[in-house]
């Protein structure tokens, strides 16, 4: 359900790698309910702007605040407590565990032990690939089927605010329209969501609303429409006419 509340606001960040200028002046704003696709060439501060959310990177200025609360200078343990799950690229799932294992990781904070069996049978119930192989070693599963299981932990968690890095990255193209519905699922049991994307089509397909951003700032905002049918997204990130 989308609301006119916001959820995530981010406020004139600046982000410092050494002498990097990685993000200056990003403002960015994540409407409870909303899917916001943040969209950029290589290098442009995309995975940076997830990082200094998560408490991962440190801002040099600017005002990060979720839901009321100011989680600027938060450090990762409280960013996560406050409702927030980060699926960095690459997926990072625990290869040596299995899939109903790093299933559970992903509820470790939900103190239910029947609430977190219910989460977890839903995810199976949502992704029954992931049902068939409960038992076997997450870094034997396929590049989607890992991509699956790490959307399926955050699904377990429930976040108010999913932050998903690439997660078509590597993926075939009927793969990535599946983990696209999946998203999707999740933002409709009431998670919102900021999707970083090479692949700009898949990501303003399922999108409300879409931020480019260039050396570290906005250049164009709009709705997912807007930003689909703007000549500049269309030349850069949808491979031309
Ligand atoms: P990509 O699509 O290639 O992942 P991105 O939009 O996610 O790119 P970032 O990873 O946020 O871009 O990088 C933004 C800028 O900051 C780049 O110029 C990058 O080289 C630099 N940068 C990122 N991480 C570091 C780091 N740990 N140390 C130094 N510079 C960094």
């Amino acid at each position: 359900m989308r609301t006119t509340d916001p959820l995530l606001e981010i406020t004139g960040l600046d982000v410092h790698y050494g002498g990097v200028h990685a993000l200056r002046g990003l403002s960015l704003t994540v409407r409870e309910g909303e899917i916001v696709a943040l969209l950029g060439n290589n290098g442009a501060g995309k995975t940076t702007t997830l990082s200094a959310v998560s408490g991962l990177v440190r801002a040099s200025a600017g005002r990060i605040v979720l839901g009321g609360e100011d989680l600027t200078r938060a450090a990762a343990p409280k960013v996560v407590a406050a409702g927030v799950v980060h699926v960095p690229e690459g997926r990072r799932i625990f290869g040596l565990l299995t899939v109903h294992e790093n299933l559970q990781l992903g509820g470790y904070l939900v103190r239910d032990a029947r609430e977190l069996r219910r989460r977890i049978d839903q995810v199976y119930e949502l992704l029954p690939r992931l049902a068939e192989r409960r038992g076997q070693q997450g870094g034997t599963l396929s590049g989607g089927e890992q991509q699956m299981l790490a959307i399926g932990r955050a699904l377990v968690a429930r976040p108010r605010l999913l932050m998903l890095d690439e997660p078509s990255m590597g993926l075939a193209p009927l793969v990535v329209t599946a983990v696209m519905d999946v998203i999707r699922d999740i933002n409709a049991a009431g998670s919102a969501v900021l999707l970083v994307e090479q692949n700009a089509k898949a990501a303003l397909k399922i999108a409300d609303r879409g931020h480019v951003i260039e050396n570290g700032r906005t250049v164009l905002e709009g709705s997912a429409a807007e930003l689909a049918a703007d000549a500049r997204v269309v030349e850069a990130y949808l491979g031309g006419v």
